[in-house]
């Protein structure tokens, strides 16, 4: 006879076999683990690249997404040779200024030429290399990445922030830049709002610095270049005419060597006056306008499709004419046409590049 513990017992264990033995609970619970590790696979998937304003433009944009990255880290590469290279080929435009032409300038011209000369050519010099390290290093500026109470015009597709008015994303740099014109290679660097000023200074003041010494060693080009052909000229007819005929005294090295640099001085600073006048004259057009380079080709888009509906486009941007230099330069009083851009200044821009209903110093600018 068994006591009933044993059976109590033995019922106990029947029935935990069966529940090890039972196919279909183990199979669904395996089911259902499976369907839920597929289901968070396909949640961290969609979480990699779902984006609510997804579109063809975004797929296409995606597909191409390592080609434009290919291009921007070579831009990136690019601007630091680039900036290297105009550091360079100024520093050697300033040394062949103080080694040939300054000294020529000192022995030869009368005593007020060579003080315009002198306080002149530094003036510039020193304008040139202030805007050039100010728009190197000063940030173009960025729409904060927090929430804010900031107006807001449109999302940005990269950074999946809000953007501002008048900011626009930039491949290079990856950001989203307030008031953004262009990435410019030669600075490395992005031009907008709080440097703005500072890149179309370096650009007047380096293409004027270039008319100066290309006008100043104009005479010294010449007299060098002729020198050079007279040279090559008497080389070849001594080497043709009778052998007792005595040959002209040869050029010194460093007589040789100042007439390269003459001839490399005005070919350089000529070429430089041209190229980066073209580029600061159509700049200043677009200050004027009170249109950076991106917003050239959106206003022109609007215009063209308001003129097909019979409407006329107006810039938001545009204060007027004189307005729009006095905004870039910050200029609020007379007197700062002479401190603040004809003199070194590292004042801020007006306003904080997030908002443009009203410029900050629209009343006391009107006309
Ligand atoms: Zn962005
Ligand atoms: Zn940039």
């Amino acid at each position: 006879m068994h006591s009933w513990e044993w059976y109590v017992s033995k019922v106990m264990r029947l029935s935990l076999r069966w529940l090890r033995l039972c196919p279909h609970q183990g199979k669904s619970m395996q089911l259902k683990r499976l369907q839920d590790l597929w289901n968070y696979g396909k949640v961290i998937l969609n979480s990699l690249y779902f984006n609510v304003l997804t579109n063809w433009d975004t797929v296409l944009d995606s597909m191409f997404e390592p080609i434009y990255w290919l291009v921007d880290s070579l831009t990136r590469w690019f601007g630091v040779v680039f900036v290297s290279l105009v550091i360079a080929l100024t520093s050697s435009i300033v040394v062949i200024v103080y080694l040939c032409v300054l000294p020529l300038i000192i022995d030869t011209y009368p005593t007020h030429w060579v003080i315009w000369h002198l306080c002149y050519g530094h003036w510039n010099l020193v304008m040139v290399v202030f805007h050039y390290y100010k728009a190197i290093t000063t940030s173009a500026g960025h729409p904060p990445q927090e929430k804010s109470d900031i107006p807001t015009v449109t999302i940005c597709k990269k950074c999946i922030v809000p953007k501002p008015a008048r900011t626009h994303h930039c491949s290079v740099c990856d950001k989203c830049v307030l008031k953004m014109d262009h990435h410019c290679p030669w600075l490395n660097n992005c031009v907008g709002h709080f440097n703005h000023r500072y890149f179309f200074s370096f650009c007047l003041y380096m293409t004027v610095g270039c008319i100066y010494c290309s006008i100043s060693a104009r005479d010294m080009f010449m007299d060098a270049y002729s020198a050079i052909e007279v040279k090559a000229e008497n080389h070849s007819k001594t080497r043709k005419t009778s052998t007792y005929q005595t040959p002209p005294p040869p050029f010194t090295y460093q007589e040789r060597l100042f007439h390269k640099s003459l001839l490399y001085l005005w070919v350089l600073t000529s070429s430089v006056a041209l190229a980066l006048g073209g580029l600061t004259i159509w700049h200043a057009v677009l200050i004027t306008r009170g249109e950076t380079s991106v917003e050239r080709h959106i206003n022109r888009k609007e215009k063209r499709r308001l003129q097909e509906k019979g409407k006329a486009f107006r810039n938001p941007y545009h204060y007027g004419r004189i307005n729009n230099w006095k905004i870039l330069f910050g200029v609020e009083k007379t007197s700062h046409w002479l401190t603040r851009v004809l003199l070194p200044s590292s004042h801020p821009p007006c306003g904080d590049g997030l908002t443009w209903d009203c410029p900050p110093h629209r009343k006391t600018m009107a006309i």
